[in-house]
């Protein structure tokens, strides 16, 4: 059994490989995590499928493909020790970002979502990720500066907040926009951010205000 599920999620690697993922460490990661792990029991034989898949509350784990090409956006910029995590939900994305960086901080807003995503990270032994219940606009101000920020739900508009919690040189990855979004990457120099468009992408949004 295990070794089918090794043998799938290395498989979800090469396919990510043949779509455009040239990070080979990226890669090596997700070939070494159980994505099965993340999602519900109905769900887990599409679990290395290259899609997006519910995990109820209405959220989604997102797609590896973009899972794959946010990480290593963030590894381009050359970030390595300290990233945050805005929207935890599964805990895949987070799962990967622990076995790249040092030390990895995740917000999520469904108190029920991080709890579930916590225990699943114990469960592969990844011990590097810190977790808050909270709303993802205000970042985690107590553990600023990050040298990178990845948010894993589309915002309305710049969360300039996060943008503040970036540490000088630091890179901000976000999908931008309402039905229409843009994955946007944010660099840091002083005071001054310089904004790139990478892609068209489609998330679940960042919702405002209250946690659950
Ligand atoms: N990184 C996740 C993607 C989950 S989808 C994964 O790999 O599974 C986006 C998540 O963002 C959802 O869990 C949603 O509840 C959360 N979210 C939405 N708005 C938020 C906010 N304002 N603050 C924190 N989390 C938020």
């Amino acid at each position: 059994m295990i070794g089918n599920l090794q043998r799938s999620a290395s498989s979800l690697a090469e396919l990510l490989a043949k779509e455009g993922v040239t990070d080979q460490r990226v890669l090596e990661v997700i070939a070494h995590t159980p994505r099965h792990v993340f999602i519900d029991e109905v769900l887990k034989h599409k679990a290395y499928q290259n899609t997006a898949l519910p995990i109820g509350q209405g959220q989604t784990i997102s797609q590896p493909f973009i899972v794959a090409q946010m990480t290593a956006l963030l590894r381009q910029h050359g970030v390595s020790s300290k990233v945050l995590e805005i929207g935890t939900g599964s805990g895949y994305q987070s799962a990967i970002l622990a076995q790249l960086f040092d030390k990895v901080y995740s917000v999520e807003r469904i108190k029920a979502l991080q709890w579930q995503a916590k225990r699943r990270l114990h469960q592969l032994d990844l011990y590097n990720v810190s977790m808050k219940h909270g709303d993802g606009w205000q970042g985690w101000a107590s553990q600023a500066p990050f040298q990178g920020i990845i948010v894993t739900a589309a915002a309305s508009s710049v969360p300039e907040q996060l943008l503040q919690q970036l540490d000088d040189g630091g890179v901000m990855i976000v999908p931008i926009g309402d039905a229409e979004q843009k994955l946007m990457v944010y660099t840091r120099h002083g005071n001054q951010f310089n904004q790139q468009v990478m892609a068209d992408v489609r998330f679940v949004p960042l919702v405002p205000g209250d946690i659950i």
